[in-house]
């Protein structure tokens, strides 16, 4: 039995981790659940899951929360931030799903790694951030990193898994990272500017968080996962060739040097590898439906188009810089993000805030996480400038 921690159960990975596990009581248990502020559907999922404990990141939601359940579950409820270092580190779970979006996630992720656990990895946004630093912790702590986002899930099931960390070893030439495209992959540049944040969330393949949507749709959810691709398979940018395959059915694929190239295919449905991770190394049923490769007829692929889609280039050059560059990137596209959302920015200018962010702060070695937090800090605060200067 598999006692597992969810941080971010809330959320789009969190709700479709929780659906496998309900498929499997006799293989897997709840021991905590995490979110943010939504208590409502929080006080469901406790109802339905009884975990021990059950943490609200905002103190005054966590309150609601023990006010909503108070008698009809035996669940703890903690409130505030140190909280989810706390249930992520716990002993009594063995498991924990990282699946919180942004930097707010990297403090209990790394609790996780920490304290050895099987740690699931949605959360991408943690290791661009910290890159070396958390993949040494994971060294440090024995803990077993197993990647949730699906390319990643793709390419580690293409691997051989003793060789996972190292490429060379496993004869391997190249990755190649499988892109949607997004909702705008056809648009012009001048069409770009106009599109709403319900467009950009309107993913032609799969249904994800705000965030995830938008990255997406400027393909910086690429750039992102290119840089979690080098750390989690110790590789460079040149190594990997991003192909825009808009049906997101072959989830990324792996070239061996004697010409072999293994993909890994299936529906676009994130309980594939949420369930992967879960059972590794055995497979269950994730309760997705078996692919119609009848119906869907042929695969197409293109070349990602880094003038209308900036986002990617500048993905790619914060990990060449290295030191503090990707975690300033990350920051400032989750400023610019959030402003989009708040019909404060332009789609296109998403890309101009992040390119002037990084201009503005000089690249420092990231030798410890004290660091990367007040990197995150001052580029937040950059961006917000830049922002500012894109409305006038
Ligand atoms: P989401 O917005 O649907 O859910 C986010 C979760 O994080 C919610 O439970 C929310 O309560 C919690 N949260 C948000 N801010 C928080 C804070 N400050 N403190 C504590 N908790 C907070 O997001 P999602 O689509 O489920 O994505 C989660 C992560 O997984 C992201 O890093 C995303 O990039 C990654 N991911 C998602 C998908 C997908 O299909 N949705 C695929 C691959 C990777
Ligand atoms: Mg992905």
């Amino acid at each position: 039995m598999r006692h597992v921690t969810i941080l971010g159960a809330t959320g789009s990975i969190g709700i479709n981790t929780l659906d496998v596990i309900r498929r499997h009581p006799d293989r897997f248990s709840v021991y905590a659940l995490t979110a943010n502020a939504n208590v409502d559907e929080m006080a469901r999922l406790c109802l339905e899951f009884q975990p021990r404990v059950a943490v609200m990141a905002d103190p005054s939601a966590a309150e609601k929360l023990a006010e909503a359940l108070s008698s009809r579950c035996n669940t703890q409820v903690l409130g505030g931030p140190e909280a989810l270092c706390e249930v992520a580190s716990a002993a009594q779970a063995d498991t924990v799903m990282a699946a919180i979006v942004g930097a707010a996630g990297l403090p209990p992720t790394l609790a996780a790694v920490g304290a050895g656990k099987r740690v699931l990895l949605a959360n991408k946004e943690a290791l661009v951030m910290s890159g070396r630093l958390f993949m040494d912790a994971v060294q440090a702590s024995g803990a077993e990193l197993l990647p949730i986002d699906s390319e990643h899930n793709a390419i580690f099931q293409c691997l051989p898994p003793s060789m996972a960390r190292d490429m060379g070893a496993a004869g391997v030439r190249r990755i190649l990272l499988t892109a949607s495209g997004g909702p705008f992959r056809s648009h012009s540049a001048e069409a770009l500017r106009e599109v709403s944040p319900a467009q950009a969330c309107a993913h032609p393949n799969w249904s994800m968080g705000q965030k995830i949507s938008v990255d997406s749709a400027t393909l910086m959810n690429k750039g992102l996962e290119l840089i979690e691709a080098c750390w989690l398979f110790n590789t460079v940018p040149d190594n990997i060739e991003v192909h825009v395959h808009p049906e997101s059915i072959i989830h990324s694929m792996v070239e061996y040097l004697d010409g072999s190239v293994l993909a890994q295919l299936g529906s676009p449905d994130m309980r594939t590898p949420i369930a992967n991770g879960l059972a590794w190394p055995e497979r269950i049923d994730a309760g997705v439906a078996p692919l119609d490769l009848f119906a869907l007829g042929k695969f197409h692929f293109e070349r990602p188009d880094l003038t209308r889609f900036p986002c990617l280039r500048l993905a790619a050059e914060a990990f060449k810089a290295g030191g503090t560059a990707p975690a300033v990137l990350n920051a400032a596209n989750e400023e610019a993000v959030a402003a989009f959302l708040a019909e404060q920015l332009c789609f296109a200018d998403i890309p101009v805030v992040i390119e002037r962010t990084l201009a503005a702060m000089p690249v420092m070695p990231a030798d410890d996480f004290d660091t990367i937090f007040l990197q995150d800090q001052l580029a937040r605060a950059k961006a917000q400038e830049q922002i500012r200067r894109q409305l006038v």
